[in-house]
């Protein structure tokens, strides 16, 4: 998955510009900047590759996820339903916009189910954050008619999912609002960055104005703009922006390197009688940053983990014990703890996030491991992971 793999002298040039002609603030400073835009000119290439109308660069994913629920209007009280496999930022991010995070369950897929979701709506629940997890989505067109048929805003957080389609559709773009993330580790690196993707005027307004403390960013006078919404400072900086515009153009290089790298995985996997996938339900759409598969058992995944440890092979990750991406290894999410009250806290009848059940969950995510699909790998790489394969599965 990690873009950064392929930085060399084009990332360079392009912070260079900034740093020898243009203005490190992503607005105005007209004369200072020498026509230097790089967030606009990333913001374009994102608008033409998707397409989409209208992307807007934040610091963070994390802070395209708080944007994004501003912007579409998901705030105090509100129910948002998540997946327990995720990154907690999904979660932090509802509860930091002082709504409720309500969690369903996933299917093979790995990512929430349209059944999951119908049995976590309630009269309060307002939208539902789908979580493309480890490249690929899930059964979009039954989601999206789910959270239609409710009145519910799909936010689909494709963090981990540039570059990802779904019947033709980039990843994002489904819903009334999407997110990237362009951290250090993603698809796409910006060293640190997020964008919120939407083809609604309304959110991108808000969006765009929120991220800036309410700048309606009209004219060329920073000092003279109205704010017609309060906000914060989630702005992207113009260097950051300047990595992603050299990566972006990378994409498409970067998906056929992770596509033929899963492939030669894949392949030689299938013939492993107790080696099951996650079920891909746009195999061709699929960025290929993971292979997922599932073992017969939890001991029997946990045993290959081990196995895969000892022969020296990287990137392997067993979600149900690893504490980043799975709700059962969240004791401050139970707890809802903060270093100050939390708006959450002054909700009387919110869930008891240390009591929450998701038996389909636990025993898919138990049994699943998957691997990092790396841009730098090269035949003896590939060779080492089949070789380590053959003496592991049965
Ligand atoms: C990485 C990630 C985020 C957060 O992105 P940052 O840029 O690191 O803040 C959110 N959701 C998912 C699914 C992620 O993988």
């Amino acid at each position: 998955m990690p873009g950064f793999e392929l930085f060399d002298h084009q990332e360079k040039q392009q912070v260079a510009e900034v740093m020898d002609q243009g203005f490190t603030f992503r607005y105005n400073f007209d004369g200072l900047r020498n026509d230097v835009w790089k967030a606009r000119e990333l913001e374009q290439l994102i608008c033409q590759r998707l397409p989409v109308k209208h992307a807007h660069l934040v610091s963070s994913g994390t802070a395209a996820l708080s944007t994004a629920l501003a912007a579409a209007g998901i705030g105090a009280g509100d129910e948002v339903i998540v997946p327990p496999f995720t990154f907690v930022a999904s979660v932090e991010a509802i509860v930091l916009a002082g709504a409720v995070p309500v969690f369903a369950e996933i299917d093979d897929t790995l990512t929430l189910s349209a059944a999951g979701i119908e049995a976590a709506i309630t009269p309060r629940t307002r939208a539902v954050n789908f979580v493309h997890m480890c490249g690929t989505g899930g059964d979009m067109d039954a989601v999206k008619a789910v959270c239609d048929r409710h009145n519910l805003v799909l936010l689909e957080d494709a963090c981990q999912a540039t570059g990802a389609t779904y019947k033709g559709q980039a990843l994002g773009t489904i819903g009334q609002v999407g997110t990237f993330s362009f951290d250090s580790v993603k698809t796409i690196s910006c060293g640190e960055g997020g964008a919120v993707l939407t083809n609604d005027e309304r959110i991108h307004q808000n969006a765009h104005q929120y991220s800036d403390h309410g700048h309606d960013h009209i004219g060329n006078d920073r000092g003279a703009e109205d704010h017609p919404i309060m906000g914060t400072n989630y702005r992207i900086s113009e260097m950051n922006a300047a990595v992603g515009v050299a990566q972006w153009q990378k994409l498409d290089r970067i998906l056929e390197i992770q596509r033929a790298n899963k492939a030669a995985l894949k392949d030689a996997l299938a013939q492993y009688d107790e080696v099951t996938f996650r079920r891909l339900t746009d195999p061709d759409g699929d960025n290929a940053g993971f292979l997922s598969i599932f073992l017969p058992t939890p001991a029997r995944a946990q045993e290959v983990v081990r196995q895969l440890g000892d022969a020296g092979i990287g990137g392997v990750f067993y979600w149900y014990a690893n504490n980043w991406h799975y709700l059962k290894n969240w004791p401050h999410i139970h707890a809802m703890h903060s270093s100050a009250r939390l708006p959450i806290d002054l909700i009387k009848d919110r869930p008891d996030y240390s009591e929450i059940a998701l038996p389909q969950s636990d025993e898919l995510i138990s049994r699943t491991v998957s691997f990092l699909i790396q841009l730098s790998w090269d035949e003896a790489e590939i060779e080492k992971r089949l070789a380590a394969f053959h003496t592991i599965f049965h």
